[in-house]
């Protein structure tokens, strides 16, 4: 695997790959890897002739310092992972390098209401700094494919969208399954910050989002998110920020009757000062 930190070292490949008519695969990532990261490294070596991974963790898309500065560190086991998955080129820039003429200089596309829901409703200005820097690294990297995973189902969605707006239409977006331990909690970086009994507590809610999706043949959606928030109500431990079932395509709530195949329940809560968040499709 080739190391770079300037977008010059690693377009000077890139450019003359492009040239031959090959593909690149590009999984964007903030670092802490784990199997979940390295199922796209998989996923992009199987469908493209090239995989890039960057490993950056980008300022604009934390709306608390303090998230910011707790985000773990772990280059040296990361480098390792990325090897052993036969990742061909890693980016690790810098601030600087990603963002040349400051990083408070950007205008967020107009990607519609999505931008505002869910997740951008309880982190003000994530998806406009998401957007940001995956147009950036897209544009740094020169990927022909992006892969992506659908634990950070809006993110997929909203860069899905962008794309189609910048004039990157020509980039294909991959949403790669979840990978989750075998107890059911989806794998995140954020869990090793999570204490034995925060880990105990966060399978409750892959485990409310599989009974969500039992219930769905025979509840409205109202109700399935009432009996969810009753669910969490039990483990004060836990707050819970949004537990919504919602259209999977537009993340908006269905007009009329529920078309209950089209349906998915997403959820983001706090535990031992850690923000977890998941999702399950409940058809
Ligand atoms: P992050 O480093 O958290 O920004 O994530 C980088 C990429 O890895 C994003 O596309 C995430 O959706 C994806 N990812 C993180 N956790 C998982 C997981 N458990 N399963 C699949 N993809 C994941």
């Amino acid at each position: 695997m080739k190391t770079f930190s300037t977008e010059k070292e690693l377009q000077a490949i890139s450019a003359k790959l492009l040239k031959e008519g090959k593909t690149i695969g590009f999984v964007p990532t903030m670092g802490a890897l784990h199997s979940g990261h390295i199922s796209l490294i998989e996923a992009a070596n199987e469908a493209c002739d090239f995989s890039v991974c960057s490993i950056f963790v980008n300022p604009t898309q934390f709306d608390k310092q303090v998230d910011l500065d707790k985000y773990p560190i772990t280059i040296e086991a990361d480098k390792k992972l990325l090897e052993a998955a036969n990742c061909d080129f890693l980016l690790l820039p810098s601030v600087a390098e990603v963002y040349p003429n400051g990083k408070d200089n950007y205008t967020a596309p107009d990607i519609g209401k999505i931008v505002g829901i869910l997740e951008g409703k309880h982190r003000i200005g994530h998806f406009e700094g998401v957007m940001q820097v995956v147009e950036r690294l897209l544009r740094m990297t020169l990927a022909t494919d992006l892969f992506m995973g659908l634990k950070d189902y809006q993110q997929y969605l909203v860069c899905s969208k962008m794309t189609k707006v910048v004039g990157l239409d020509h980039v294909k977006v991959h949403g790669m399954p979840i990978v989750r331990e075998k107890s059911g909690l989806a794998k995140s970086s954020r869990n090793v910050r999570l204490s034995k009994n925060g880990k105990e507590l966060a399978l409750n809610i892959s485990k409310r989002l599989k009974k969500t999706r039992v219930l769905n043949y025979k509840n409205n959606i109202k109700r399935l998110e009432k009996k969810a928030e009753e669910f969490f109500e039990k483990f004060p431990e836990i707050e819970l920020e949004y537990f919504e079932v919602v259209d999977k395509n537009t993340l908006m709530k269905p007009t009329g009757k529920d078309k209950k195949e089209n349906l998915i329940a997403l959820c983001a809560a706090w535990i031992d000062g850690v923000r977890l968040i998941d999702n399950m499709v409940l058809s």
